[in-house]
């Protein structure tokens, strides 16, 4: 399978679906991520033209790590709307990739950025199959798959689909946070008023990065993690939509596996997309 990930910003596709990313990737499928913004906005002391430079290292890193093509418009941070212009430019883009499935964000989630992007998937969706729409690039014959990762908004309700156990990826996915330097050890503790407690040997903030003081393990209970409030690590974060989707888990898994996963993802089936049967959704999702 050719399985197109698309977020607005460099480290959407990575945080949200890098788990299910190595694994496609392990299981010989294609994996490709594009960013439709440049990620200039993420950083409060390099300059834009520094932070978009400073990224896209950052993302070949990544896309190395995962053994992947990773793609990065060059539209601002913050300034990518719905337009005509830059739907004809996704439509060509999917279409030359042709992929099987696409993930990507739901309407609902926090940023502006994450919206409008998720609104592009949906506009582009069907006319991916019109022959008279960007007649330049040939037409898909099929519509993709289209999912959408998970967000922490309540209305209108996630629903869960398919959640995946991702426990043998997480060093991967904690890996993939690390090389976001500029982001998780710099931009974003600054945007929570983080940025002196952040060690600076290298090991050392990444053990912070991970834990923040609540080393969670798989003999961590659910309500223990929903309890833990405020600004968590990446461990407490990614171990969120296990707690979160147990029931799915077990369902999915059965009870024995399913009710000691300690770090999953979840995505909902798009309504614009192919729409899949619970055996096709099996074949797709293969883990
Ligand atoms: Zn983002």
């Amino acid at each position: 399978m050719k399985i197109l990930m698309i977020g607005a910003h460099q480290d959407d596709n990575e945080f949200e679906r890098g788990g299910l990313a190595s694994k496609y990737v392990k299981a010989g499928h294609d994996v490709r991520f594009l960013s439709m913004c440049n990620g200039c906005g993420g950083h409060h002391i390099l300059s834009p033209e520094e932070t978009t430079a400073t990224r896209a290292k950052e993302s070949a890193k990544v896309a190395e790590l995962l053994g992947i093509r990773y793609d990065v418009w060059d539209i601002d941070d913050c300034n990518i709307v719905p337009d005509l212009a830059t739907r004809k430019r996704l439509i060509r883009y999917i279409r030359e990739y042709n992929p099987d499935m696409i993930i990507s964000h739901r309407l609902n989630d926090y940023h502006a950025d994450h919206r409008t992007v998720g609104q592009l998937v949906q506009d582009a969706s069907y006319l991916l199959t019109v022959p008279h729409e960007c007649p330049d690039v040939p037409a898909m014959r099929y519509m993709p798959v289209i999912m959408y990762s998970e967000d922490s908004f309540k209305y209108p309700p996630f629903n869960a689909d398919v959640v995946v156990d991702i426990d043998d990826e997480i060093d991967v996915k904690f890996k993939i946070a690390d090389i976001n330097v500029c982001q998780v050890y710099e931009w974003l503790p600054y945007t929570y008023g983080e940025e002196n407690e952040v060690p600076t040997d290298p090991k050392e903030r990444f053990e912070w990065l991970k834990f923040k003081g609540n080393n969670i393990t798989l003999e961590t209970t659910d309500e223990e993690i929903n309890a833990l409030e405020g600004r968590q690590g990446y461990a407490v974060r990614f171990a969120r939509p296990a707690a979160k989707f147990r029931k799915e888990l077990i369902e999915r898994y059965g009870e024995e596996r399913g009710s000691k996963i300690r770090y999953a993802e979840a995505y909902e089936l798009c309504e614009y997309g192919k729409q899949l049967s619970k055996e096709e959704m099996k074949e797709y999702f293969p883990f």
